[in-house]
């Protein structure tokens, strides 16, 4: 019988375990460097009752039924609907910036014509790329898009990637939107919610299966001399795998700095972002999602931060053609690799949402199944 390692027991590691021993009936060890598993996506109840994230804000939601179904054979969902605010010009108003938004920032008459105007020009309920609007022709709107682009973006990029827009990939830029709607919710996907009973139960459930061994507090690169297995699925670094033969991928880093109040709450919402002032770019407060009810409430104060081997943590690639060119050529050394297949956010050194991140599962699973 085959025999399966897998590095890594986030969701992308989870999902192939759970895959393989219950569809191809062989034995899967699977093993993660950190001492829990979930991966990224780890959340924890503190003693207050409370349901903590422990590496930032975390929210399911997917237009993908065969993946929400999938995931739901493992959990109830708790019917929360993400909401975002931004603390702009002195008020807290809905992100993407919208109608609602337009109406709380500026006054009547100016918010009156912005709004006919939009609708006017590109219809309702449509998210419209403020480079578009830049491109409008038309004063007022021009105007807009340059406030959004200077109170909303420009500052919370400097913070968040160290580096100005246009260093960036110009496809992160163009695609800020002004969202002519009133709809506040953050996402719009069919499928939301967070697992009732965390993330982590969630993924225990998942690996809960005889023929899964896992086990914590276990680095590949320390075992890998000696351990033998016919396949191996890998979602750490693709970088790490090679030894950084060919050189380091980049990541942007975050710190948490988790602090607990005295008081049942502390903000207006779950996580309000402050693209302009302060060192922190957002703060999440974690009893909104699944509405836990306590006399204290933990928040987190977010500090983008660069990433350094050992330091800290990868959190996001770094969305640049010279970075992308060299996950290309690891690319290539990869499938030169027999029987070890790359996947996740690290493996495939791409940003997934986590339902992405299971849908990629789900189809490398159904390409080595045949
Ligand atoms: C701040 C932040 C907020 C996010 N919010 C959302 C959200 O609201 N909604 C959403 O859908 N998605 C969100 N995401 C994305 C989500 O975290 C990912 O989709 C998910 O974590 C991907 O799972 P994964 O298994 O691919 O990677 P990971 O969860 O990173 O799992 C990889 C695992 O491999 C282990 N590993 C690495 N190297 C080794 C090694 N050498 N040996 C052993 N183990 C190793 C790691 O310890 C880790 O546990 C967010 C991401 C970030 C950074």
């Amino acid at each position: 019988m085959a025999k399966n390692l897998i590095v890594g027991a986030g969701f992308s590691g989870a999902v192939l375990a759970n895959k393989i021993v219950t569809e191809l009936n062989e034995e899967v060890l699977i093993i993660d460097v950190k001492p829990h598993v979930g991966g990224n996506c780890y959340d924890y109840w503190d003693k207050n009752g409370i349901c903590v994230h422990k590496y930032g804000t975390h929210i399911f939601h997917t237009n993908l039924k065969n993946v929400w179904d999938y995931v739901s054979q493992f959990t109830k969902w708790y019917p929360y609907r993400h909401h975002v605010k931004g603390y702009i010009d002195g008020q807290e108003v809905p992100i993407p910036f919208n109608i609602n938004s337009i109406h709380k920032i500026f006054p009547k008459s100016i918010a009156d014509k912005l709004e006919q105007k939009l609708i006017e020009k590109f219809g309702f309920n449509v998210k419209v790329p403020i480079l578009k609007l830049r491109g409008s022709g038309d004063k007022d709107l021009e105007f807009l898009a340059d406030y959004v682009y200077d109170k909303v973006f420009l500052h919370y990029t400097l913070k968040q990637w160290g580096m100005k827009p246009e260093d960036l990939d110009p496809a992160v830029t163009g695609r800020v939107p002004v969202y002519i709607s009133k709809d506040d919710r953050y996402f719009q996907d069919t499928y939301q919610g967070i697992p009732m009973e965390g993330y982590t139960k969630l993924i225990e459930k998942m690996l809960a299966h005889p023929k899964i061994q896992v086990k914590l507090n276990t680095n590949f690169q320390e075992i890998k001399d000696k351990v033998k297995y016919d396949r191996i699925f890998y979602t750490g670094p693709i970088d790490e795998f090679f030894n950084y033969e060919l050189g380091e991928l980049p990541y942007r880093s975050l710190e948490f700095d988790f602090v607990e109040f005295n008081k049942p709450y502390f903000q207006s919402n779950s996580v309000i972002n402050y693209p302009n002032n302060y060192t922190f770019t957002r703060i999440g407060e974690y009893k909104y999602f699944l509405d836990n009810q306590s006399d204290k409430t933990v928040v987190s104060f977010e500090y983008p931060q660069a990433f350094k081997r050992g330091k800290n943590d990868r959190y996001y690639p770094i969305v640049k053609q010279e970075n992308l060119a060299l996950y290309n050529r690891y690319l290539e050394k990869a499938k030169q690799t027999p029987n070890v297949y790359f996947l996740g956010r690290l493996g495939d050194y791409k940003y997934y949402d986590m339902d992405k991140a299971v849908a990629r599962a789900l189809e490398l699973f159904e390409s080595i199944k045949k």
